[in-house]
């Protein structure tokens, strides 16, 4: 999403600990969520799992209430992209689920998004878009390890995707990754495809949100009347995944991965470069 502040925000070393605690706290909540995500089961009861979590570990939610957004958490499904409400949906056998969740802790941001095949009746090329948005969203954070400049990680998500064999998935651009820290959204906009411009400079002390948004059909999208859920115009189904991502002396620690990235960025050849408390 494009956002205001054109200031980028460097972080210092306990600012980045305290984005890691909040990290944490996200990838608990997510996985509570994820689990609990069965057929039979509405968004509504997910979003209710999600801020238990937050609520145990003194954590508060940057979605509620973020422009008037209503719920801890976004619940968009099949051809929902993005920002859809947790309601009395019901969960059903096959559905692509996406849920994305943020975390405050003494101030401090993360962000975090997984996509949820629901049940056991997955259609394959649902599968496949999931798999290679969340590779996708890897390929972008090892690449973000070793690059100068904010537009070489959407260089390598666009390279990572068309490069797949098969039918050639959609990266949304009407959407992207952001940086976050002490806000949830700040500069800079963090696109997911090659822009053809290099964009600011990464150094240590800045935090992005790193967040592929990958659909099956066309890339044009709608906002409902709801002036929140984000569709494709041609019902194609999509797919989001998203990590918090800090940028320190070594290179990158996933905030909001349990391990800081170390499995998803092993087949990349990169380590994550956690700061010590
Ligand atoms: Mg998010
Ligand atoms: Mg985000």
């Amino acid at each position: 999403m494009a956002f205001g502040q054109p200031r980028i925000e460097y972080k210092s070393n306990s600012e980045i600990l305290k984005m890691r605690e909040a990290g944490l706290v996200l990838a608990e909540a997510l996985d509570e969520a994820v689990a609990a995500a069965k057929p039979g089961v509405t968004t509504a009861s997910l979003n209710e799992i999600f801020g238990k979590v937050l609520e145990r570990h003194n954590a508060t939610s940057n979605f509620l209430g973020y422009h008037g957004f209503p719920a801890n958490i976004c619940a968009s499904v099949n051809h929902e992209v993005v920002h859809g409400f947790p309601s009395d949906y019901v969960l059903k056998d096959g559905d692509v689920l996406k849920i994305d969740g943020g975390a405050i802790v003494d101030g401090w941001h993360a962000d975090s998004a997984r996509t949820v095949l629901v049940g056991e009746n997955i259609d394959p090329e649902d599968k496949r878009l999931s798999e290679i948005t969340e590779q996708a969203m890897w390929a972008g954070i090892a690449a973000a390890a070793k690059a100068r400049f904010v537009g070489q990680i959407g260089e390598a998500i666009d390279d990572y995707v068309t490069s797949q064999p098969g039918d050639e998935l959609g990266i949304l651009e009407d959407y992207c990754g952001h940086g976050i820290g002490s806000a949830m959204h700040m500069a800079p906009d963090v696109l997911n495809y090659n822009a053809g411009h290099r964009g600011p400079r990464i150094k240590p002390g800045m935090a992005l949100a790193i967040e592929p948004m990958l659909v099956r059909g066309d890339i044009e999208t709608s906002v409902l009347e709801d002036d929140w859920t984000v569709v494709t115009n041609d019902k194609s189904n999509a797919s989001q995944w998203e990590h918090t991502v800090a940028f320190t002396m070594g290179g990158v620690w996933v905030l909001t991965a349990h391990d800081g990235g170390a499995a998803g960025l092993a087949p990349f050849g990169v380590e994550p470069s956690p700061i010590l408390p």
